[in-house]
C-alpha cells in the first residue's frame, strides 16, 4: 500500500468513534430497507401496478444514481458539499484502484452511507410515491416506494462487494464481479470525475456513454472481473 493511502486511512481510522459497530451499521440499513419495503408490498398488494411502479422506481434511481455520483459527490456544490467531501475527498482517498479493500467490520464507515441516510432516502422515496400515487393510486405509490428503497439496499449491496477482498468465489458471482471490475476502475484517480459512475450494474453508464470499457450491453453487464 503507497505511504499516503496508507497515512489516510490511519488517521481515517482514528477519528472512527470507539463504539462504532460495522456489523450493527449494516444491520441497521439492511432491517430498516427490507422491513419498510415488505410493508410497502404488503400494503400495496401484488398487482400488476404495484411490479410495474416497483422497477419504474428501480430505474429512475439507477439513473439518479449515476447523475449524483457525477455531478454531486465528484463536483462541489453549493449545499452538497458534504457529499463531495465525503466522497471525492475522503472515500476516493481512502480507496485506490490498486487497494480497493477493506479489511476489518470498523471500515464499513467509509462504504456506507451514514446510519441516518437510510431515513432521508426513505422520506425521499415517500415523497416520490405520494406524487406518482397522484396519477396512478396508492397501490402503485406503495410499489414505487418499495423500488426506490429497494434500489438504495442493492447500491449498498454492491458497492459493499466492490470493496471487499479480493475472494476467488467473488470473480464467479454474476453481475457482482462486473461491478467490482467497473468501481475499481473508476477509483483510478484520473478516471473518477469522468466514467464508471454505476455503483449497480452499469446500465446508465452504458446508456449514456460513461462507461470506460466501449461494448455491448450483454457484455458491460455480463462482462465480469477478467484479469
Ligand atoms: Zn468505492
Ligand atoms: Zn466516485
Amino acid at each position: 500500500m503507497e505511504a499516503a493511502t496508507a497515512a489516510f486511512r490511519a488517521e481515517y481510522r482514528a477519528g472512527i468513534g470507539r463504539g462504532y459497530n460495522g456489523w450493527l451499521h449494516g444491520l441497521w440499513i439492511l432491517a430498516l430497507g427490507l422491513g419498510l419495503g415488505a410493508w410497502a408490498l404488503s400494503r400495496g398488494g401484488g398487482g400488476l401496478a404495484v411490479w410495474l411502479s416497483l422497477w419504474t422506481a428501480l430505474l429512475v434511481s439507477h439513473f439518479g444514481e449515476w447523475w449524483l455520483h457525477k455531478n454531486a459527490l465528484h463536483r462541489r456544490r453549493a449545499g452538497l458539499a458534504m457529499l463531495w467531501h465525503r466522497h471525492t475527498v475522503q472515500h476516493h482517498h481512502y480507496f485506490t484502484a490498486a487497494e480497493m479493500p477493506i479489511y476489518a467490520h470498523r471500515e464499513c464507515r467509509i462504504v456506507l452511507f451514514p446510519p441516518y441516510a437510510v431515513l432521508l432516502l426513505a422520506l425521499i422515496h415517500a415523497a416520490c410515491a405520494a406524487l406518482w400515487a397522484l396519477p396512478f393510486g396508492a397501490a402503485a405509490g406503495y410499489g414505487y416506494f418499495a423500488g426506490g428503497l429497494l434500489h438504495y439496499l442493492a447500491y449498498e449491496l454492491f458497492h459493499f462487494a466492490a470493496h471487499l477482498p479480493d475472494w476467488p468465489w467473488l470473480r464467479r458471482v454474476p453481475l457482482i464481479n462486473t461491478v467490482r471490475r467497473h468501481h475499481r476502475e473508476h477509483h483510478r484517480q484520473e478516471a473518477m470525475a469522468h466514467c464508471n459512475f454505476n455503483l449497480t450494474p452499469p446500465f446508465a453508464d452504458w446508456c449514456l456513454g460513461s462507461c470506460d470499457r466501449k461494448q455491448g450491453l450483454l457484455a458491460t453487464l455480463f462482462g465480469g472481473d477478467p484479469r
